[in-house]
């Protein structure tokens, strides 16, 4: 049985095209000594592989010979990953592959390599299935809202806990760092031994960064783009620069980079990394609320819940000019009336989140406004989601949701299957413990007209709109508060 199976997964990485046939003795050598096997017999196979019942086969194999102790995912997930690496062509083998392509096309290049990282089940396909992902109409352009299942959810103050605490003596140092690749995985390391990265030079700077896909693919074609070197997230015209030369090379994908500092990055702040990909977000469907025209550069204010200003023109210098006089105002900005202060006690609040792509030969660059600083009022920060609103979305607000797609916690979707119950059989909600930190919610939901038939699409409207709310705590100036924003884009443009 256990040799049919290995038969199949060859078969399945030559139908997937990541074995060459003059690597199958190694290949096969390298999964008969994970499964304890003493000799291997080709066999015909049904076409085309299941992949996904031949993996799930194997590890039972595994499990029951006692070559896995126990049933964690993490320990199969790793084991899986090393199984994979035995068919997948070295590193620089992939390097030298997406750079041959590219020089196609780069769209080639990327197909190739994004097609690549889901049939060795590196993106982990059918977990991502599992999510549930809908549209939200609300105050502004729909956003998308995603309850994701394949991730655990992260605590902002750990978050930032890790960007003091990030010691070399972690091996990884992080989950970016380039010596993941290959790296088997712990209980709680990812499995990296078939992931791969391949270079890119960005800005002059020859071979420093890596390019991979993200596992999670919170949209189509996720991929991260970071510096081969361990150095902290920052955003300063460098990263202007760099990002105006990603979409100079990949013009067909989006980019965008979380803002350096806590409260108001993303979830990784110890390594500098850049996230993108294939994908409309909501945010380009926002309205404009005032528009310029500076020598060809077109300036626009979205109504949009964070405070986001839009760049865009022909000519990168010209964009890039707009782009940082816009930055360097912010960085100096206050306004006392609205809580906004460039900086108390010596540290700097004002930073932007931004995000950059091609639309139809256009550079268009969103500045998103963002301050960090938190009072003891507001302990998690002031233009940061109120606690309130901590049983829905608790991570910091990053690019991904800054651009309208809510990745929410994955223990969401039993909690509304429960709340569910409550609203309609009347059921007690203060007996079930899970949902004590939804209790207030819940109250709120039960004064609101809801049809008990259609429950399940009240529930996902409510989320939606917390969502819109947490975005509108993170909007510096609130949407009341344009014509500040009009004042302060045109003393920069000054
Ligand atoms: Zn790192």
């Amino acid at each position: 049985m256990i040799n049919r199976l290995i038969n199949q997964l060859v078969q399945y990485a030559y139908e997937k095209s990541f074995l060459n046939p003059a690597d199958q003795d190694y290949a096969v050598n390298g999964v008969l000594y994970l499964l304890r096997q003493d000799g291997f017999v080709p066999e015909e196979v049904d076409r085309p592989v299941d992949f996904f019942a031949t993996m799930a086969g194997i590890l039972r194999y595994a499990r029951e010979k006692g070559i896995l102790s126990g049933d964690s995912e993490s320990e199969s997930d790793n084991f899986e990953g090393k199984l994979m690496d035995c068919f997948l062509p070295r590193p620089a083998e992939i390097n030298r592959r997406f750079h041959q392509l590219y020089r196609e096309s780069p769209q080639q290049a990327t197909n190739w390599f994004y097609d690549l990282s889901m049939a060795t089940n590196y993106i982990k396909t059918e977990r991502i299935k599992k999510n549930l992902t809908y549209q939200y109409v609300g105050k502004y352009a729909p956003l998308d809202i995603t309850i994701n299942l394949s991730k655990p959810e992260k605590d902002p103050k750990l978050i930032a806990l890790g960007k003091k605490d990030s010691k070399e003596a972690e091996y990884p140092a992080c989950a970016l760092c380039m010596e993941n690749v290959g790296y088997y995985g712990t209980a709680d390391k990812a499995p990296r031994s078939n992931h791969r990265v391949v270079s890119l030079s960005l800005n002059g700077a020859d071979n420093a960064w890596g390019f991979q896909y993200s596992p999670y693919s919170y949209f189509n074609e996720h991929c991260i783009v970071l510096k081969k070197i361990h150095e902290p997230m920052r955003v300063d015209e460098d990263t202007f620069c760099e990002l105006i030369d990603f979409v100079n090379q990949f013009p067909h994908y989006l980019i965008g980079s979380n803002a350096g500092l806590p409260i108001v990055g993303g979830s990784i702040l110890s390594h500098y990394h850049f996230q993108g990909g294939r994908y409309s977000f909501p945010i380009e469907k926002a309205a404009v609320k005032h528009l310029w025209f500076k020598r060809k550069v077109q300036i626009e204010v979205l109504d949009w819940p964070l405070s986001v200003v839009c760049v865009q023109g022909s000519n990168p210098n010209a964009v890039l000019d707009v782009v940082n006089r816009l930055f360097t105002a912010w960085k100096a900005y206050n306004l006392p009336e609205l809580g906004i202060y460039a900086e108390t006690e010596g540290e700097a609040h004002n930073t932007i989140t931004p995000i950059l792509k091609i639309v139809d030969g256009e550079y268009r660059f969103y500045v998103v406004l963002r301050n960090n600083l938190a009072t003891p009022e507001r302990p998690y920060g002031v233009f940061h989601p109120r606690e309130a609103y901590f049983h829905i979305k608790k991570e910091n607000i990053g690019l991904i949701e800054v651009m309208g797609l809510a990745v929410l916690p994955g223990r969401l979707k039993s909690e509304l299957d429960q709340i569910k119950e409550c609203l309609i059989s009347g059921k007690d909600e203060t007996a079930i413990p899970e949902l004590a930190k939804h209790l207030p919610w819940i109250a709120e939901l039960r004064t609101k007209g809801y049809d008990p038939e259609n429950v399940d699409a009240f529930l996902r409207q409510e989320v939606g709109a917390v969502f819109e709310s947490v975005l509108e705590d993170c909007g510096v100036f609130k949407r009341n508060d344009l014509p500040a924003l009009i004042r302060f884009v045109e003393e920069a443009l000054r």
